[in-house]
């Protein structure tokens, strides 16, 4: 059947660039660079797409490390999402670097099946994934618009072919308040680390009358510069997660309300700034994801379609998923124990098994490729069960 030797073909190449893809995925593992300053990590990416023919937008949405590579015409147009943002001192702890040669390699060995069936591939690179929510700018900005459907890849503990994501936003604050002796005039200061370590107890003590999915943390990144000054400037950064947007909407009040009663009891102003990328909930297409799960078990990996006792994080993609058909699938790296964001988990994102992964999640994705290019029924139903879900 052709439609068995087209993958058989997309997976071989994957094989042949096996060399390639890992080399490039431990060069970015090594060099560690944070949201919307991957400049290195960008240009491998895009350097390895445009020597395989690729034609390439660097620097869209006027975000400089974001990018477009895209090979073949017209519909379907099917993205594969790369993310290649690192988190401070832990380096690649989300495994980032694996998602971004996933997607080149699977973008690279779909142009077979796009040469012989028509339809575009297009490798979107999406900076800042961990802080910043780059895919919610991005989306923002039209960069996922007229696609049939959008994909990716995200390291795990475990195959997965769906994930669950919280809505989420960031939230800067400032407290400013007034320098004095903090022994010989305590009274003539105000003292805005005190507003701040107020916050923190008011929100504390609002955890406990939130719902349970819901979920509020923050640092704080300036407490003052001496024990013997009032500290007349503090300053944190929080984030609310839901597992909505209307609850999101409600608990952002109530959290902003804890900054502004810290405020009034010391007298510090507040100062604050929500976040420009506001993290949407993640829509799993599940024709999407059952297509990742029966080619990724075809390799020899069982894959589960979905994990509910699963602790959520956010994810931008989620932004993607409210506009196009998309999986963010979870592919095994680690074992169990390991977590995300820590030091282990940066290990395994450098590990045989990450490699591992990151190969066959390519040819995973590049066999959906073959699937979509080769069968327009199934991209209508997935439209379908897009549109229905509106
Ligand atoms: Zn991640
Ligand atoms: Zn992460």
């Amino acid at each position: 059947m052709e439609k068995e030797k087209l993958k058989a073909s997309v997976t071989g190449e994957i094989d042949a660039l096996r060399h390639q893809l890992s080399e490039i995925a431990l060069k970015i593992h090594a060099n560690p660079e944070l949201g919307f300053q991957e400049v290195k990590a960008a240009e491998w990416l895009t350097q390895f797409l445009e020597e395989n023919g690729f034609s390439i937008e660097r620097t869209i949405c006027r975000l400089p490390t974001a990018f477009k590579a895209s090979y073949g015409e017209g519909k379907p147009a099917i993205a594969i999402l790369a993310e290649y943002d690192a988190l401070p001192d832990l380096g690649h702890a989300c495994g980032h670097n694996l998602i971004a040669t996933c997607a080149i390699g699977a973008g690279v060995a779909s142009k077979r099946a796009v040469d012989q069936f028509g339809g575009s591939i297009l490798i979107i690179g999406t900076p800042a994934e961990e802080i910043h929510g780059g895919k919610a700018i991005m989306a923002n900005r039209g960069a996922f618009n007229n696609l049939d459907v959008a994909m990716m890849a995200h390291p795990s503990i475990r195959d997965v072919a769906t994930t669950r994501a919280l809505a989420n936003q960031t939230l800067e604050v400032e407290f400013f308040g007034k320098e004095a002796h903090a022994a010989a005039r305590p009274e003539a200061g105000i003292n805005a680390l005190e507003a701040m370590l107020l916050s923190f107890a008011a929100i504390n003590s609002l955890r406990q009358h939130i719902k349970s999915t819901a979920r509020i943390h923050g640092i704080i990144t300036h407490g003052g510069k001496a024990a013997n000054i009032v500290p007349a400037y503090s300053a944190g950064i929080f984030k609310v997660r839901a597992a909505d947007d209307a609850y999101l909407d409600e608990l952002k009040q109530k959290v902003l309300n804890c900054f502004i009663g810290a405020a009034t009891a010391t007298g510090a102003r507040l100062e604050y700034k929500w976040g420009e990328g506001r993290y949407a909930t993640m829509r799993n297409n599940l024709h999407l994801a059952r297509l990742f799960k029966q080619n990724m078990e075809s390799l020899g990996r069982k894959v589960r379609l979905s994990v509910p006792s699963d602790g959520s994080g956010s994810t931008d993609m989620g932004n993607v998923s409210q506009i196009v058909p998309s999986i963010h699938p979870g592919v095994a790296i680690a074992e169990k124990e390991v977590v995300g964001h820590s030091p282990e988990f940066a290990l395994a994102a450098a590990s045989e098994a990450g490699i591992k992964g990151m190969l066959d999640a390519a040819k995973a994705l590049a066999m959906i490729v073959v699937d979509l290019v080769t069968n327009p029924e199934i991209v209508a139903k997935i439209e379908e069960e897009f549109q229905r879900g509106q």
